[in-house]
């Protein structure tokens, strides 16, 4: 299936089984805001629980934190967001649409890495074992010329940003005759810096002075609180602070459904270490995140580190994790090594001392921090996109049927069993009920009467529900159910006192917990 119908799909299908929403969708939608449905809500929380715990609870010395989204406008001017936080933009003057100007040329530059390895992969189709890749890759005059193309492009692209020059990305844009992909032409504005950071006023003064920011990111209020944590928590070096939370931009592109949200939310943990040893914990750190994506066991080959081009003046490493969407590789999470920037700016801004006695050394410094971000909705998009099956089924007779289904990761499914009696009446209704009642305290049950078992499945199927079980009347007879797995099809008949052991250990986030 063609990547771009795979990514329509998926959308239609989150809408269709009540996992996201357009914002407002009855005025037409708000443009890149999103509401999570009934599905939606439960996959999202179990995707908080196994970030949380895996923080929080697995790691003795790393502590929550629930902090303001208003925070004192000062914090923005500190934090360098009021004076930098702002995108390259570009307008292209005949379709008036609005891009990043580094993503023109990010994109631009993906294309030409495709083309190489269209090339690489046709020789493969023509001459099978017998190809050479390594000498196709070295020698080839195609791939060759692609490959200087990259690289020439790629310097000067790097050069610009670091030094924030926007004439040479427009110029790069000229050069590589790059079109707007709505009106097909070249016809574009000057680069201008935007602003991300959404303003609004507090109280009743109208006048500058009250103006206040939805927080753009929620590192900031960790930041902020490491005083107060560190000593009512009486926290000692290396210790982390993480932080589920609302984060608001303005971002001038948002075309990719939730990839990119005006409001979303973020999970974010920064860890405090002593100066000199951040490089041993960003290592430390890295390695952590990747292995808590692939431990969810779904497509592990879609995940990849990438190297950040260019380095913000803070940072002295910084990685992220790409998921491959359907869209292509993009960033799904970064992992930085702020060094003392965040607070020793808040030092200095603050005019309090923000430093950490170390009982060890018998010094006093500002701590150096290493942070995990991680975007909750990317993260569910990531989930959805590995997820979403289209299976081909042959039935009993021989015909062809087809399935969609969700296979997420049990741990993280909305819904963990479905209770299915097999007529609406008889008692089948009130003996599913009762299964109900006494599961409903251990993990998430549905109960569903309508229509044939087989479409029954299928709903459930298309939700990610692991189990069904249905009621029939043998159930009445010997207290035995048909339990069917969602991902093998495959049925048997257990007793219901049976469930709870056989349901409740896989559907358990501690399960995913243990394997880290
Ligand atoms: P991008 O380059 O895609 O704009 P970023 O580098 O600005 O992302 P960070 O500031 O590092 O992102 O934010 C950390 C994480 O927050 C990202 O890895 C991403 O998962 C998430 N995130 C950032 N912006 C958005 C957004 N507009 N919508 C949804 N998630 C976002």
């Amino acid at each position: 299936m063609a990547q771009e119908d795979l990514f329509k799909k998926i959308i239609a299908h989150c809408k269709e089984y009540g996992f996201i929403f357009q914002s407002s969708e009855i005025y037409d939608g708000l443009s890149a805001v999103y509401d999570y449905g009934q599905n939606g809500v439960e996959l999202k929380n179990n995707i908080k629980k196994y970030w949380w715990d895996s923080m929080v609870l697995l790691h003795e010395n790393i502590v929550g934190l629930d902090s303001a989204i208003f925070m004192h406008p000062r914090t923005w001017e500190a934090s360098g967001h009021v004076g930098a936080f702002s995108d390259p933009l570009i307008d292209n003057k005949d379709s008036n649409k609005r891009y990043r100007a580094d993503v023109l040329i990010e994109e631009y530059l993906q294309k030409i890495e495709e083309k190489i390895e269209k090339d690489v992969a046709k020789g493969i189709k023509k001459f099978g074992d017998s190809f050479d890749e390594e000498q196709f890759r070295a020698t080839n005059p195609n791939v060759l010329r692609n490959k200087t193309k990259i690289e020439e492009v790629h310097g000067r692209f790097v050069k610009a940003l670091e030094d924030d020059n926007l004439a040479e990305l427009k110029q790069i844009i000229e050069d590589c005759e790059i079109a707007c992909p709505v009106s097909g032409t070249k016809n574009w504005t000057d680069v201008r810096q935007f602003n991300l950071m959404f303003d609004t006023k507090l109280g009743s003064l109208a006048d500058d002075a009250s103006k206040i920011y939805l927080r753009p990111e929620t590192a900031q209020g960790i930041f902020v609180n490491y005083l107060n944590v560190q000593k009512t928590g009486r926290m000692k070096i290396p210790f982390g602070i993480a932080q589920i939370g609302k984060a608001f931009r303005n971002e001038i592109v948002a075309r990719q459904f939730i990839f990119r949200m005006r409001e979303f939310e973020q999970m974010e943990m920064q860890f405090f270490v002593r100066p000199g040893e951040e490089i041993k914990w960003f290592e430390h750190w890295k390695e952590f995140r990747m292995n808590w994506h692939k431990n969810l066991g779904l497509a592990e080959d879609k995940y990849r580190f990438h190297k950040h081009d260019k380095l913000a003046h803070y940072a002295n490493a910084a990685f992220d994790i790409e998921f491959q969407f359907p869209f292509g590789f993009k960033e799904l999470e970064g992992i930085h090594s702020r060094t003392d920037f965040d607070l020793s700016q808040h030092q200095e801004f603050s005019g309090k001392k923000i430093q950490y006695f170390d009982p060890e050394t018998n010094k006093s410094y500002v701590p150096y921090v290493v942070e995990t971000s991680i975007g909750l909705d990317r993260m569910f998009l990531t989930i959805m996109s590995a997820a979403y099956t289209e299976e081909e089924l042959t039935k009993e007779d021989g015909s062809k049927d087809q399935r969609i289904v969700l296979k997420i990761p049990a741990a993280l499914a909305p819904i963990k069993l479905a209770v299915l009696p097999l007529l609406k009446k008889d008692g089948l209704p009130d003996k599913a009920l009762e299964i109900i009642n006494n599961l409903k305290f251990e993990f998430n049950c549905q109960y569903e009467e309508k229509d044939s078992i087989g479409k029954r499945y299928r709903r459930q199927d298309a939700i990610g529900t692991p189990y069904c079980v249905t009621v029939d009347h043998q159930t009445l007879e010997d207290n035995t159910v048909t339990l069917r797995y969602r991902d093998t099809m495959n049925q048997e008949r257990i007793p219901i006192e049976k469930l709870n052991e056989l349901i409740s250990e896989s559907v358990s986030i501690k399960k995913l917990l243990k394997k880290l």
